[in-house]
């Protein structure tokens, strides 16, 4: 039996494991995807027995929180029946999802019942007009109800994220706190990462800093820096007066790598060490040479785990610079 736990060369534990379950997206996110997308064969994606098997060598391997992501996790066909799996582990302090919403509405009951304790939802406007530019599809009014429906389920914390990019939402950030505080829930600002090749937008005219974002919600609401933390790299501020916390995820402006405790899986079974990084470990073909081996796959990740880099550097001014979209990482 190898050693209990995952440690990187700087001496990171690794404690949180982001799973993404598919590439596939029912929306066509600007700053994620392109509109004439490809995506993976179905036989190169995981398997729901092999996404639990590499969820499995993490738990074991000391890994507390987990959270499932994508591409649009809930159109992966028979998500619940893994989420359950999860969810019955006594290991996991927190099972997590990452969602754009659209299938909220008929899905949050389930997860709930699965075991997910925290939901965080996609959510980049709340005019109609604009949603449909960012996501590419006229949906809002699907994900509102899908909020609703997340709200009614009784999950721990529902979290809102949106990327903010100048002269398209950043004159809507204090409408969203507004939005969050009203509903009781917590609201991410997210600076675009250079992840992938786009053609909608050039990131560098549209990046907007978390300080000015931060200075813009300061202008309506009362911030107090605050010690919540959810495992993730985003640092919140209490909306005075209110159950809300409003977070800065921050990758250009903020250098978060130094407390950096998480790795990803891409829907391919990829290990990826660090966003930032193109270096990735194949587990899929490992898990498939040989199935059912727990001690081999335990014993690699360990490996891998010595490979993982000190830290990211992501430079406004290039376009891109890991050629890997964000929806097939995992976000
Ligand atoms: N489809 C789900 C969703 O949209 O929430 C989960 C996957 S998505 C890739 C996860 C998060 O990554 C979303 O909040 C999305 O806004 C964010 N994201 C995608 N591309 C990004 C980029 N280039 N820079 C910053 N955030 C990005
Ligand atoms: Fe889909 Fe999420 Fe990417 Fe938008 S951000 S295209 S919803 S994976």
């Amino acid at each position: 039996m190898q050693d209990n736990h995952l440690l990187d060369p700087f001496g990171r534990r690794i404690s949180y494991l982001r799973l993404s379950v598919t590439d596939r997206c029912d929306f066509r996110c600007t700053y994620c995807m392109s509109e004439d997308m490809v995506f993976a064969p179905r036989a190169q994606i995981l398997s729901l027995e092999e996404l639990y098997a590499v969820a499995d060598a993490f738990i074991d391997l000391g890994v507390k929180r987990i959270r499932i992501t994508g591409g649009e996790p809930l159109v992966r066909k028979g998500l619940t029946s893994l989420l359950a799996r999860l969810g019955a582990r006594e290991e996991l302090e927190d099972l997590a999802i990452t969602s754009n919403g659209s299938q909220l509405a008929h899905m949050a009951t389930d997860l709930r019942r699965s075991g997910v304790t925290r939901l965080n939802i996609s959510l980049d406007s709340l005019q109609r007009e604009r949603f449909a530019a960012f996501t590419r599809r006229d949906r809002l009014d699907q994900v509102l109800a899908g909020i609703d429906a997340a709200r009614a389920a009784g999950f721990r914390r529902i979290k809102l994220n949106t990327v903010v990019q100048k002269g398209r939402n950043d004159d809507e950030v204090q409408d969203l706190v507004a939005f969050a505080v009203e509903r009781g829930l917590d609201i991410s600002f997210i600076e675009e990462m250079p992840l992938g090749s786009i053609s909608s937008h050039e990131r560098k005219v549209t990046l907007c800093t978390s300080e000015e974002v931060r200075e813009r919600v300061g202008q309506r609401f009362q911030l107090l820096p605050s010690s919540y933390r959810t495992g993730g790299p985003s640092r919140y501020y209490q909306v005075i007066g209110t159950e809300t916390q409003v977070g800065f995820i921050s990758p250009h402006s903020r250098n978060f790598c130094g407390d950096c405790n998480r790795v990803r899986v891409t829907a391919e079974g990829k290990l990826v060490l660090c966003l930032g990084h193109e270096g990735a470990l194949d587990l899929k073909a490992l898990i498939r040479r040989h199935p059912g081996d727990r001690e081999r796959l335990r014993a690699a990740l360990i490996d891998a785990l010595r490979l993982k880099p000190e830290k990211h550097h992501f430079e406004a001014d290039s376009q891109v610079q890991v050629v890997r979209f964000m929806s097939m990482t995992g976000g």
